[in-house]
């Protein structure tokens, strides 16, 4: 698979929709891995800090409510 952006082989793909970028063109951006509770009813996060994101996708830091799939 070749980068989104210039067209030469690919080093990796986004993790957010896939798209293939060289590492020219990659970026990073945290990426939460898995959403949990603690024994004591907190909200904690498994996050990779530096996740592959190839830099046009824009994923949103709060889920998107998506009332058309009802
Ligand atoms: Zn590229
Ligand atoms: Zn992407």
């Amino acid at each position: 698979m070749n980068c989104w952006h210039c067209e030469r082989p690919a080093h990796g793909a986004c993790i957010f929709c896939g798209r293939a970028v060289c590492r020219e063109h990659v970026q990073e951006m945290p990426h939460i891995v898995a959403l949990y509770r603690d024994a004591k009813g907190n909200q904690k996060a498994v996050v990779t800090a530096r996740a592959v994101f190839c830099g046009v996708c824009e994923p949103r830091e709060d889920p998107v409510e998506m009332p058309e799939l009802k």
